[in-house]
């Protein structure tokens, strides 16, 4: 896998490494989204949501834990497994059914057992700068190449 770091100043920067994920995704893919509370995991999925053609409300899935985007051209679940005491919970959710012939963006993941060990994961882990936030890219193998960072 590959690991690469990139500076996301404000929420313009935000939106734009958003969209150019979302222009990549293919069914099957996982975004893993990492970082404390407040680091920009929800402000980033409603990012890639948007750009994925949704045009309504983006709300955070932290209490809901699961919020579902059927009617796009690739569906999407957006998840925050925060909440989950035990990786087991996320197949209580349906987590397989709502991710067949789509695509999760998942904050906390490892909350659900995490998602790196699949080919199709970009993980990303954003941490607090003194202006805006830093992102860890790492890629799965299916990922190589289809973003101009990695
Ligand atoms: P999380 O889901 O990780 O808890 P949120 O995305 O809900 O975090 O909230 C992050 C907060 O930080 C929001 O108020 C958002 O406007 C702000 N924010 C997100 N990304 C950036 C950025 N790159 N630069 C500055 N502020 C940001
Ligand atoms: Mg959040």
């Amino acid at each position: 896998s590959v690991r690469q770091e990139l500076l996301l100043p404000d929420l313009a920067a935000m939106e734009a490494w958003g969209a150019q994920i979302a222009q990549n995704l293919r069914a099957g893919d996982v975004v893993a989204l990492e970082g404390g509370l407040g680091a920009g995991k929800t402000t980033l999925a409603r990012a890639i949501i948007r750009a994925m053609g949704h045009e309504g409300e983006v709300p955070s899935p932290s209490f809901a834990i699961i919020e579902v985007y059927d009617a796009l051209p690739l569906p999407l679940v957006h998840a925050d497994f925060y909440r989950l005491s035990h990786p087991a919970e996320a197949e209580e959710l349906g987590l397989e059914d709502y991710r067949a012939g789509g695509v999760l963006l998942a904050e906390w993941p490892t909350h659900a057992g995490g998602f790196a060990h699949e080919a199709g994961c970009l993980s990303i882990t954003l941490e607090f700068m003194e202006d805006g936030r830093r992102a860890i890219v790492e890629a799965g193998e299916d990922w190589l190449g289809r973003l101009p960072c990695l």
